[in-house]
């Protein structure tokens, strides 16, 4: 019933010309995985590697979150899902080049289908990825530095909003404290999901 109703959505979106990133992509990133799955990760938008294969979360920041879901939080990728505020590649001037964030008009334009994802799936948690996902979903102005590691709410769904991987390789990649803040809060999202961590980390 959940794979059936978000089907006929990704075939809307897959068409979508509600906004000027239409006229950019290459395939709209509707977003993946189990439609029953009890943790649902939000990122910005599609990158280049995103935006060519149609997949979210595949290119370097993709590879990473890969490896937090599969080597540390030890369960598959298939298994949760994942999706962005955006579904298609938000550039600079829409030259296909430099990566943005989605300005407020595509994620008006753009949010309610992660909305509507959000409520056909019903996820037990939440974990947003970087600032826009966070600021969007929490209705906050406050940044990812305060409120990360932090419970929120979403009607009703537990929300850990954490570092956008892009950060963590930008800011020391593999090992580094940002990582380490990281694989903290998905700690938190375990206990929450009575998940068993694959992995002992010596935290600070
Ligand atoms: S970003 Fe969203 S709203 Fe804009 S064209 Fe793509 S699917 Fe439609």
């Amino acid at each position: 019933m959940k794979a059936e109703k978000l089907e006929e959505l990704k075939q809307i979106a897959d068409v979508c010309t509600k906004c000027k990133l239409s006229t950019t992509r290459t395939k709209v990133v509707f977003g993946e995985g189990n439609p029953e799955a009890e943790l649902l990760f939000i990122g910005e938008g599609p990158g280049r590697q995103e935006d060519i294969t149609g997949r979210p979360f595949v290119g370097k920041a993709g590879e990473l979150l890969t490896r937090l879901i599969e080597k540390a939080m030890g369960v598959s990728r298939s298994n949760v899902y994942i999706a962005n505020i955006a579904k298609c590649r938000p550039t600079e001037d829409l030259k296909m080049e430099k990566d943005r964030a989605p300005d407020l008009e595509e994620v008006t334009a753009c949010s309610p289908y992660l909305l509507k994802q959000i409520e056909i799936i019903q996820p037990k948690v939440i974990v947003t990825l970087g600032n826009p996902s966070t600021k969007f979903l929490l209705n906050t102005q406050d940044g990812i530095t305060k409120l990360r590691g932090k419970w929120a709410d979403y009607k009703g769904i537990a929300v850990m909003p954490t570092y956008h991987p892009s950060y963590v390789i930008r800011n020391g990649g593999e090992n580094s404290q940002v990582q380490k803040d990281v694989w903290a809060d998905l700690l938190k999202v375990m206990e929450k999901l009575n998940w068993e961590p694959k992995v002992k980390i010596k935290w600070k």
